[in-house]
């Protein structure tokens, strides 16, 4: 067992100091600093006042570190876990992108592979699936050609491995989709990339819709006339992604999602790119040529293509504007990711029994060390 000592350990509801963090695989205690020498701890980390934090999950990422989930290897799949690893995320969901169906399924061949692996970065805890089952008037950095109607017989080969779909319920054949979906599967249905009025919107919700791809991005606005999908995730109790880089959504609506969606129902989201954690250049997604430059990665015609955030980057974003406190900002990228897609009793937080995913940051939200499950995978001993 090891004991992190002298940090400030982040709970759900709180911050404690002066205690011991006792983990092995799993979290085993916390106890207070006098009593750790009956605790048996073999290794005695002293963090040096840093957070001891549970380790970021990030629900919709692309790629990172010069690879894509559609380059369709185990080996794309390692470099973006190894790179987003060092800004905090122990756990993700690879993301895949409006494709020719072999190449997404090739894409997801390789997430199974890679799930049965030895693994050193993030620990891949599923799959998302943005697309192809999308409405082509908000495809935003999908390719249009590729978008097909939802048909339940293209991922049932995979629904182990699915935790999230990203479709646009208006299209035909989605009903007969969503409920073979619920039916057969434990996946969450998301709406996104859709041109759903309000009341289609409710309707699907209705049927089994439980979640929303990158709030406000690639969905019908909230107008006073026609309150769309938008007005439909904030009448509703549906849980939501934000894309918190300040350029996708603007700040000062951080606030405002917070106050209407609560701190349960809103998960930060990188929606990284290739590009993430590289130099600004061209890059490619989803089979197009993507420009990042100044922070934003665009296509040719001006549309955002993912980002190039990372989810420390997130944290300090959306502490800085709303002004919420540390330890419920951590939430949004670590409880809320994990009850999202049903595993909050193993992840997503510091509570005895839970997965050791501990990571240790500065004031800055800089990582010092990262463990997942217990192992060490930054920061020296
Ligand atoms: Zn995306």
């Amino acid at each position: 067992m090891k004991a992190l000592i002298n940090g400030k350990i982040l709970l759900k509801d709180g911050i404690w100091e002066d205690k011991g963090l006792l983990i092995d695989e799993k979290i085993r205690g916390i106890c207070d600093k006098k009593d750790l020498y009956k605790e048996n701890a073999e290794e005695i980390i002293d963090v040096k006042g840093c957070y001891i934090s549970p380790g970021f999950i990030d629900i919709h990422i692309h790629g990172s570190g010069g690879s894509d989930t559609m380059d369709g290897t185990v080996e794309a799949l390692k470099m973006i876990s190894n790179t987003i690893l060092v800004n905090g995320t122990t756990g993700f969901l690879p993301t895949t992108m409006t494709m020719d169906m072999p190449v997404i399924h090739k894409a997801l061949e390789a997430v199974k592979k890679a799930t049965t692996m030895e693994w050193s970065g993030a620990k891949i805890l599923g799959v998302h699936m943005e697309g192809p089952f999308i409405n082509k008037k908000f495809k935003g950095a999908q390719r249009e050609d590729y978008i097909i109607k939802p048909n339940y017989e293209f991922i049932k080969d995979y629904v182990d491995i699915i935790k999230i779909i990203t479709m646009a319920p208006e299209i035909e054949g989605s009903r007969a989709f969503i409920e073979s979906v619920k039916k057969r599967s434990n996946a969450v249905l998301s709406i996104g990339h859709s041109n759903a009025t309000y009341e289609e919107a409710m309707e699907a919700i209705e049927a089994g819709i439980s979640h929303s791809t990158h709030l406000f991005n690639a969905m019908t606005p909230l107008q006073h006339r026609n309150p769309g999908v938008v007005g439909a995730v904030f009448n509703s109790n549906i849980t939501c992604e934000l894309i918190a880089d300040k350029i996708h959504v603007h700040p000062e609506l951080f606030k405002f999602i917070l106050k209407v969606k609560g701190q349960d129902r809103l998960a930060l989201i990188t929606d990284a790119m290739r590009a993430g954690c590289m130099k600004e250049g061209m890059y490619e997604l989803g089979g197009q040529p993507v420009l990042v430059k100044e922070g934003k990665a665009q296509l040719e015609d001006g549309s955002l293509a993912g980002s190039i955030l990372t989810l420390n980057q997130a944290v300090k974003n959306f502490v800085e504007i709303t002004k919420a406190p540390l330890y419920e900002v951590i939430n949004l990228v670590s409880l809320n990711p994990a009850r999202i897609i049903g595993i909050e009793g193993e992840k997503g937080s510091i509570e005895v029994g839970k997965d050791a995913d501990i990571i240790v940051f500065d004031e800055n939200i800089e990582m010092k060390m990262v463990f997942v499950e217990g192992c060490r995978r930054l920061g020296d001993k």
